[in-house]
């Protein structure tokens, strides 16, 4: 077993435990976005635990890297289909469904994933190309590649997750391009869940602070000022790595989560830390 770059050991995801659900074997999962981070961590778990992958994103050498990682990873030594594409581009997507289509015949589990952050403040005179932008890649590409993967799901009673995030549920100046994006992303989920039930269950995870390229760096020892004060507000006091979202994924695409549709797992964040929050020092009740 080649050792994971996603900071847990995989060896501890015994793929074999009966009854668990988590037996992947014969599954065929599709995931955007995996050549790094989160995406990277989704595939090499569903590898682990028996599945067949398709590796996916723009840039060749990353897709080849992992999809050959997740091969070492795979009990059976399964090779992913490994494609370069441009989940912006209609032309890829369509090539991502066909080409997986032609390989395995079908398709169980997709994951929405492939996406990045756009921001800026909205008297920026740039801000619509940015908004157009965080929406064609956060949220439309979601959708279409939706659009065409459904026709396969309803074959093989299929799930699909979709990767948004808190800032979904948590305005900051300067970031509502992909907030408006993010918040499509949940209610896509919600409307599909009830539109394509009972055959097919939609769920949405909206991770917090992972680290992964998308807050430029990966590494749990480079903790930024922002990264603290993020952190500080949640109540596990560390910040999530790839696995920790993989494991949620698996969840929800496992017989456990058999009877879970139109969910979001929204993380808590406070919006105070304790020390700068005027609540904490103020005392309330009776003296005794
Ligand atoms: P990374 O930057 O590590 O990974 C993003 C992935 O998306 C890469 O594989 C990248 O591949 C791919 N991608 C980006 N643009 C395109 C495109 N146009 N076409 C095809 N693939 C594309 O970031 P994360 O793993 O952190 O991000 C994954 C998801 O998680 C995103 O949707 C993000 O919004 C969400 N998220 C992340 C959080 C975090 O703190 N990390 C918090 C909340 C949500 P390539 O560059 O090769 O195309």
């Amino acid at each position: 077993i080649v050792k994971s770059d996603i900071y847990y050991d995989l060896d501890d995801e015994d793929y074999s435990r009966e009854g668990l659900g988590r037996n992947f074997t014969g599954k065929v999962v599709l995931t955007t976005g995996s050549s790094s981070g989160i995406g990277e961590g989704i595939v090499k778990l569903f590898s682990r635990l028996g599945a067949n992958v398709v590796v996916t994103g723009r840039k060749a050498n990353e897709v080849q890297r992992v999809a050959e990682e997740a091969q070492e990873l795979s009990p059976l030594k399964l090779k992913p289909l490994a494609i370069v594409a441009d989940v912006t581009k209609s032309a890829d997507l369509n090539r991502l469904i066909s080409k997986t289509i032609d390989t395995y015949g079908k398709l169980d589990i997709l994951v929405n994933n492939a996406g990045a952050g756009f921001y800026g403040p909205f008297r920026a005179p740039d801000f619509l190309t940015k908004f157009d932008q965080s929406v064609a890649l956060n949220l439309r590409a979601y959708l279409e590649l939706t659009h065409l993967a459904v026709p396969y799901l309803d074959k093989t009673n299929g799930t699909i997750i979709s990767i948004s995030s808190t800032s979904s549920t948590l305005p900051t100046p300067g970031g509502l391009a992909y907030e408006v994006a993010k918040t499509g992303v949940d209610m896509m989920t919600r409307t599909l869940a009830l539109e394509l039930g009972p055959r097919i269950r939609v769920n949405t995870i909206n991770p917090g602070l992972i680290l992964t390229n998308f807050i430029n760096h990966t590494d749990p020892d480079v903790i930024t000022k922002i990264d603290k004060e993020v952190i500080a507000r949640t109540p596990l006091k560390r910040p999530g790595v790839p696995l920790d979202i993989a494991r949620a994924v698996v969840f929800l695409a496992s017989k456990e989560a058999s009877f879970i549709t139109a969910a979001n797992l929204v993380p808590l964040r406070q919006q105070f830390d304790k020390s700068d929050n005027p609540r904490s020092q103020q005392v309330t009740g009776r003296k005794s």
